[in-house]
């Protein structure tokens, strides 16, 4: 947090440095005065120990001249009249030497009575005349008495100025003494006043400074700590430390509003935070949940799956004859059931399977032998079981059997009943798989191909199926392209009416025309379109077209109302949920009578599953369609099925023809068939007729309509119409 600079009065650190300083100064001048004071004082001691020492000096010169006019008396005392001159030099020799020691005397300062010294030097000067006087040769014995007490006198006059001194020297004793006891005593005050000084300058510091200053800090330490804040100053401090503390009281108040609004905001952002965190652990959990298991089924997800087929490789690498086999599962016809129920059916759906194949695999162990099985959902109506520990290879393809069977109940959903199948591909590791991610592709592989092979298929994977997959994926993406650039067109074959001769109607029958590969014929491409789906998307195109043709034809044509349009439909189209649907819509848009819409299916789809396609044929009955059985003969009708399905027109397969030229008896078995139909309520279309002899022969087995090149090949649309305008006819009924 930035400090708030506003709070320090600038004057207040001025003068407290003020203080600070008046304090510093007075320490220091103390500090000298004390140490000059203490200087003065051991000078002047020293003083009075030089003159004390200088009067203890002239004390003991003194005694030495004492001494000396002791030795001039005796000298005086001993001099004779016999010993004449010599004896007075000796004298004159000590008088002197105590001359020029009594001059020095003089000249020094003199520390005792002058008067005395003076007395004795002119004693010592009466001496030295009589000496000199002798010396000269003044003999006399007066003379000689008169030295005598010269020298006498001059002696006492010492004594009194040795006594002199003497007192001088304890004069100065004392007074020396007097004065170090008094300087002594001087320092001492000194040092006690500046003591008390020190003491009293600490006590202020510490009473108005440092007291202050440390409950300041203790003040602010409780700020930092957020503990209550207790009054920071009493009564009494100087007004710098008064400020100073209201101050740091206003600081704090602000503090305190400041770590409130902070706490506030911490508060409110930790509370973000953790609302951020328990957010993101959720997501965390969901992802690491979704990417284990599928969100809408509950099953393994595609990537924990993977897992474990990886698990199983890498066991099977330490054991032999470790034996796991993969299958991948897809619902048939999945995405119909989203595009016409919508997305929330098809949902529904997933999950009901899903709970399908997991409670059948809960039983699993009673039924086959196998160690462990793993039900994943690895896409929209994608499943895959990893089957691991199987004890033969045809385990896997009974479990795949056995799915299947648990889709053969419909589904009921929302009012819809659902008939679902699946297909299965079968991948078993030992068929060149040798990770994870191959035996997935070897399964998938596997599942392509039995889903192009029509619904409900179970494929064991090959090696070389990879590539059958892709071929195929690349004649659909052909198949598309075509589609979507109109590469494809519809040629209309005439069906006539063998009653009347005239043309009642048309087949449309698609055609290829590929800029690369040229015309390819439907015999080609169609079952390609059936094999990879594409025949949905191409019949829907080819009926839209045929209606809007017949539609055209009708209303511009005199006739045009009497003819009917045969489209072919595949099992694929009869088998999408929405295809009823569809028909009533092209219905409408292209405003056609259902009456005049022919549905060619081929025999073997109806009878392959009877039981499926019954329930649509109803429908497209109930709509007003026919529907025409095509290439009638070529599959294995069952009678009774026949009897059952809402059929109008057997069509009688073209081979047919073939053989009725070159074979009497097929003109039994076509009239047979003529027989059987009208006993069923059905009429006979007959393919293939090319040729007037085929015509004859057909009318007069009681056939309704013909259609083959004798009349025409399926021709464009201009063509067909001038047919029509032509009103051709094929001799007529007898
Ligand atoms: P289909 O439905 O049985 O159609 C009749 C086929 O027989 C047509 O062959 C037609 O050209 C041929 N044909 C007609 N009269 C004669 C004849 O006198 N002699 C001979 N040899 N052939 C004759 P196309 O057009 O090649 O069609 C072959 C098959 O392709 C059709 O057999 C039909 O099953 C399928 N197909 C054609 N167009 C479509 C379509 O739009 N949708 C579906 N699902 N299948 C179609
Ligand atoms: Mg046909
Ligand atoms: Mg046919």
């Amino acid at each position: 947090m930035p400090i708030n600079t506003g709070y320090l009065d600038p004057g207040l650190s001025v003068r407290i440095q003020h203080h600070l300083s008046i304090i510093l100064f007075v320490a220091v001048v103390g500090a000298i005065s004390l140490a000059a004071a203490v200087g003065v004082l051991m000078g002047g001691l020293e003083d009075a120990a030089l003159v004390y020492g200088r009067a203890v000096d002239q004390h003991r010169q003194v005694e030495q001249l004492v001494a000396e006019g002791g030795a001039l008396l005796d000298t005086a005392a001993g001099i004779t009249p016999r010993s004449g001159t010599e004896s007075f030099g000796v004298a004159d020799r000590v008088i002197t030497q105590s001359m020029a020691t009594l001059t020095d005397l003089r000249r020094a300062d003199v520390l005792f009575d002058p008067q005395t010294l003076l007395n004795a030097r002119l004693a010592l000067d009466r001496c030295r005349d009589l000496a000199n006087g002798r010396s000269v040769g003044v003999q006399h014995p007066d003379d000689l008495e008169v030295f005598r007490r010269s020298a006498a006198q001059y002696v006492s006059a010492l004594a009194e100025v040795e006594l002199s001194a003497v007192a001088a020297v304890s004069h100065q004793g004392r007074s020396v003494a007097r004065r170090r006891r008094v300087i002594m005593l001087l320092i001492g005050a000194i040092c006690f006043a500046y003591l008390a000084l020190i003491e009293r300058v600490r006590h202020w510091t510490t009473r108005h400074l440092i007291d202050p200053m440390q409950n300041l800090a203790d003040t602010a330490r409780q700020i930092m700590t957020g503990k209550t804040i207790s009054p920071l100053l009493e009564a009494g401090h100087t007004e710098e430390l008064t400020t100073l503390a209201g101050m740091l009281s206003s600081f704090a108040e602000t503090l305190k509003t400041n770590v409130r609004t902070r706490t506030a905001q911490v508060v409110r952002q930790k509370e973000l935070l953790e609302t951020e965190v328990r957010v993101r652990r959720r997501a965390e959990q969901e992802l690491r949940y979704s990417a284990l298991r599928d969100r809408l089924t509950g099953l393994c997800s595609r990537d924990l799956l993977m897992d474990r087929i990886g698990q199983c490789f890498a066991r099977a690498r330490g054991r032999d004859g470790c034996r796991f086999a993969l299958l991948v599962v897809d619902v048939d016809r999945f995405s119909e059931v989203n595009d016409s129920l919508g997305r929330l059916i098809g949902d529904q759906l997933v999950i009901a399977v899903a709970d399908r194949f997991r409670s059948w695999l809960e039983e699993l162990a009673m039924v086959i032998d196998v160690e462990s099985a793993s039900l994943a959902r690895i896409g929209g109506d994608d499943f895959a079981v990893l089957l691991d520990g199987l004890a033969t290879r045809d385990d896997a393809g009974a479990v795949a059997q056995r799915l299947e069977e648990a889709l053969a109940e419909p589904f009921h959903l929302q009012g819809n009943t659902l008939n679902v199948s699946a297909s299965v591909g079968i991948a078993l590791a030992e068929d060149g798989a040798e990770t994870a991610e191959e035996l997935m592709r070897n399964a998938d592989a596997a599942m392509h191909f039995a889903k192009a092979g029509g619904k409900g298929r179970l494929v064991v994977f090959r090696p070389g199926m990879s590539d059958e997959v892709s071929a195929r994926d690349d004649r659909a993406a052909a198949l598309r392209r075509a589609l979507d650039l109109g590469h494809f067109s519809v040629v209309y074959q005439p069906i006539v009416s063998l009653e009347t001769g005239r043309i009642c109607g048309f087949e449309a029958l698609t055609r290829w025309d590929d800029p690369d590969r040229g015309p390819v014929s439907p015999v080609e491409f169609i079952p390609e379109a059936e094999e990879t789906g594409v025949i949905v998307e191409l019949g829907r195109w080819v009926l839209r077209q045929a209606c809007r043709q017949l539609n055209s034809w009708q209303g511009e044509l005199a006739d045009g109302r009497h003819l009917s349009i045969a489209v072919n439909v595949s099992q694929h189209q009869l088998a999408h949920p929405t295809f009823v649907k569809e028909i009533r819509q092209v219905l409408r848009e292209t405003g056609i009578k259902a009456a005049d819409l022919k549905l060619e299916i081929t025999e073997s789809v109806i009878m392959e599953k009877p039981d499926e396609v019954a329930d649509v044929l109803g429908q497209l009955r109930a709509l007003g369609t026919e529907i025409h059985m095509d290439d009638f003969g070529t599959g294995y009708s069952s009678l009774s099925y026949l009897h059952r399905l809402p059929i109008d027109v057997l069509k009688i397969d073209r081979a047919f023809m073939n053989s009725l030229s070159a074979n009497t008896d097929y003109a039994d078995v076509v009239h047979t068939v003529v027989a059987l139909a009208r006993t069923l309520r059905m009429r006979v279309t007959v393919e293939g007729v090319e040729s007037e002899e085929q015509l004859v022969q057909v009318r007069a087995l009681g056939c309704d309509f013909a259609q083959g090149f004798y009349f025409s090949e399926p021709v464009e649309p201009d063509e067909a119409r001038a047919m029509l305008v032509a009103k051709r006819r094929w001799p007529a009924a007898a």
